[in-house]
């Protein structure tokens, strides 16, 4: 495949080959390659009629030495276990996950973006209910599929700030809800929302659905401020424990700051010096301004990252790249 990788946009490059694996009686088969990218879905699939869907995302790496690497995806595969089991699904076992993973990249090594290029390979696993069943309840049947896509660079120029707006009319995801699981669903609640900011060329800061009180997610990412020597990032029911908040966390504590995983008062912005949203597509993605129109308040953090989230997005990314010692095993090399 002939990819012209600097010009290659954050949106999705059709792959070669796609990985899938289907459950049905109680069984995963194995997994296998298919240049095919159409299901042969009945109309009447629960993933259709009741949402019985559940995501990932994770990337692969090229290295300074050329060699590439995976991030953490047993963390990926643990997690989507768990949003099976927060819809009532089959969970993928880990090493079918892994097996896959590794399948689709395989597969598709011509996608792997050369080093220096800001470029990844992104995997989008996905799990879907198959049984075909009109009347209200779960399926028995199940299908695993895994979408690898090269992307381009998150910050193709410089890393840089976003704004986000409070938002107080749509919740994406209640107390105890699934908000705590990667699944469509809180996408598709929370599109009126963020496509609402992204006209204002900002993003959606979502606060909890309960009391409007506390700081939840930053549209599909999570939320960190940095305070004195405090890295700060909100507890709550509803949000998505993000792999890249659980590194950034581990990062955070080794150059001396302090963690903190608590609930987060919307006011509580003005005492911060630097905050931003984070996830595996921007890895962190600094916030210069929080906009509260119905309060008439904007919180500001200055116009270019700060000092810490800029140390620690290096220090996350030189892993990443094999520049830095992976002291942890967060990475496997292929
Ligand atoms: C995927 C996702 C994140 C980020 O998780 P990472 O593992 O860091 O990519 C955060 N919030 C939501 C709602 C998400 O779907």
């Amino acid at each position: 495949m002939n990819i012209d990788w600097s010009s290659l946009g954050f949106h999705y490059t059709e792959p070669e080959y796609i990985v899938r694996a289907g459950y049905h009686d109680g069984k995963w088969e194995e997994p296998y390659a298919t240049k095919d990218k159409y299901l042969h879905l009945h109309v009447s699939a629960t993933c259709l009629q009741y949402g019985q869907e559940a995501f990932e995302g994770l990337k692969a790496f090229r290295g300074i030495d050329g060699k590439i690497r995976i991030f953490r995806w047993r963390e990926n595969a643990k997690r989507m276990a768990k949003s099976a089991e927060g819809l009532f699904m089959a969970p993928v076992p880990e090493e079918l996950f892994g097996k896959a993973i590794h399948m689709a990249l395989e597969k598709n090594l011509d996608l792997v973006p050369p080093y220096g290029t800001g470029a990844t390979l992104y995997f989008r696993p996905l799990l879907i209910g198959t049984t075909p069943r009109l009347g209200v309840g779960p399926g028995k049947d199940f299908e695993f599929i895994v979408i690898p896509s090269p992307i381009g660079p998150y910050y193709p120029g410089k890393f840089h700030c976003t704004t986000f707006i409070v938002n107080r009319y749509v919740d994406r995801a209640a107390p105890y809800g699934t908000g705590q699981f990667k699944v469509g669903g809180n996408y598709a609640s929370s599109f009126r929302a963020t496509e609402a900011a992204h006209m204002m060329g900002c993003d959606c800061l979502f606060l909890d659905a309960k009391q409007h009180k506390f700081i939840d997610e930053c549209s599909a990412a999570n939320f960190i401020g940095i305070k004195g020597n405090e890295y700060l990032t909100p507890k709550s029911s509803a949000i998505l424990p993000s792999i890249t908040n659980d590194s950034l966390m581990t990062l955070a504590r080794e150059i001396g700051l302090k963690v903190t995983r608590r609930k987060i008062r919307l006011e509580e912005l003005a005492d911060m010096s630097e905050a931003a949203a984070c996830g595996t597509a921007c890895v962190i993605s600094p916030i210069n301004k929080v906009v509260d129109t119905e309060k008439g308040v904007t919180y500001s953090f200055g116009d270019e990252p700060g000092p810490v989230l800029t140390k620690l997005y290096h220090a996350l990314k030189d892993i990443q790249y094999g520049r830095a010692e992976d002291k942890y095993g967060w990475c496997e090399i292929i």
